[in-house]
């Protein structure tokens, strides 16, 4: 029997609402698999508890953290806690003292409705995009100045380190290997003169190792009007953080939107607990009103069973989410239904149950 110690961290306004729904499916899937059982453990951090202890977690937070199989996060950040407050005192520090250095984010389009694109078909838009998670522009190196001078100079420094760039490099070329896919690098040489330019011969290098994969190397901007324009193009992409950040909000745009985007901030040798989790924030626009799209936060279950070692019951999620977006009366408005958020949730783990069973 596999028991998966898991660490819920719900956080702000639709985090807990779309993690319930969530739990509800490991649930399922443990009523469902006898070999198969999870125990949770809940952490109430995030903004209400900054407001209430000065911090976003707690200062061992990270050492109680480090003993789970996974972590499976809703969203933080609130109006009333600075933005940079709340990524970098919980987030990113995660990400960073986790070494989940790979950000796996799907763009995979479910259902044909979804895409504002014409003429873009379910095939046409399937890819992975492998985000560097760990440093590069978002490393927090930089300075502040002569602040509120005339002579004022802020500095924000990307830090790209041979080690962290060769391996995101080497991961994705690991996975377009064992996929047999083509692999896309995206930077900016041409403006970013010495980072993109070290990203671009690390790419080649290391791919020199990997003869047998077919690769292409695109500039941001040209790449962001592929995104739209053909995305058939792309099948793994490797980027930077900020780069990826980016892309996958357009990825998001094309195949039905923050409701349904998911991303697995990994750390692939499994020295310590990688973290799932929707790519969407708290959405303090929708919160509490039960409104919120569970099927992001669903689909990073998913990728939490995969990343298990369970591909089964990822595949099984993905087909029932696949199968949930025919039935617009189930789903949320954001999809052009009336469901509730635990509606939508109830719904898909009775289809999920009858998927189950057909598999036996
Ligand atoms: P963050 O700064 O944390 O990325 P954000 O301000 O970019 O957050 P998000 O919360 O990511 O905002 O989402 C933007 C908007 O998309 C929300 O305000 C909300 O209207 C919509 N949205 C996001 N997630 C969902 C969801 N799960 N279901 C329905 N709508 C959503
Ligand atoms: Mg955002």
């Amino acid at each position: 029997m596999d028991n998966y110690n898991i660490a819920l961290i719900p956080g702000d306004g639709i985090g807990p609402e779309v993690v319930d729904e969530g739990v509800k499916v490991l649930q399922a899937i443990e009523k469902l698999d006898s070999s198969l059982s999870f125990s949770f453990t809940e952490f109430p951090w995030g903004c209400e508890y900054y407001l209430e202890h000065g911090k976003m977690m707690d200062e061992d937070g990270i050492d109680r953290l480090k003993e789970f199989d996974a972590i499976y996060l809703g969203a933080v950040g609130y109006p009333g806690v600075p933005d940079h407050i709340s990524l970098w005192d919980l987030l990113l520090r995660i990400r960073k003292e986790f070494k989940q250095y790979v950000n796996l984010r799907p763009i995979t389009l479910l259902n044909e409705s979804l895409t504002p694109l014409k003429d873009k078909t379910k095939e046409d838009i399937d890819f992975l995009v492998i985000r560097e998670n760990s440093e590069g522009e978002y490393a927090g190196a930089g300075d502040w100045l002569f602040k509120g001078k005339p002579e004022e100079v802020v500095l924000q420094t990307g830090v790209f380190s041979r080690k962290g760039t060769e391996r995101i490099i080497r991961y994705a070329y690991e996975e377009a290997r064992k996929q047999k896919k083509t692999l896309t690098s995206i930077s900016k040489g041409n403006a970013l003169n010495y980072s993109m330019v070290f990203w671009d011969e690390v790419f080649e290098e290391v791919g020199k190792e990997y003869p047998d994969v077919e690769t292409y190397s695109y500039l941001v901007d040209a790449a962001s009007l592929y995104f739209v324009s053909n995305p058939e193009r792309f099948e793994i992409v490797v980027t930077s953080n900020l780069f990826g950040d980016i892309l996958t909000d357009i990825g998001a745009a094309i195949t039905g939107g923050m409701g349904l985007a998911t991303g697995a901030n990994v750390n692939p040798e499994k020295e310590f607990p990688s973290m799932f989790e929707p790519v969407h924030g708290s959405a303090p626009d929708i919160s509490g009103k039960g409104i919120a799209n569970p099927l992001a936060s669903i689909w990073s279950v998913s990728q939490m069973m995969d990343f298990f070692g369970q591909e089964k019951w990822g595949a099984v999620i993905l087909d029932t989410i696949k199968e949930m977006l025919n039935e617009t009366e189930h789903l949320t408005p954001d999809l052009g239904g009336k469901a509730s958020t635990s509606e939508l949730g109830n719904r898909f783990v009775e289809l999920l149950t009858e998927n189950a069973k057909k598999l036996g």
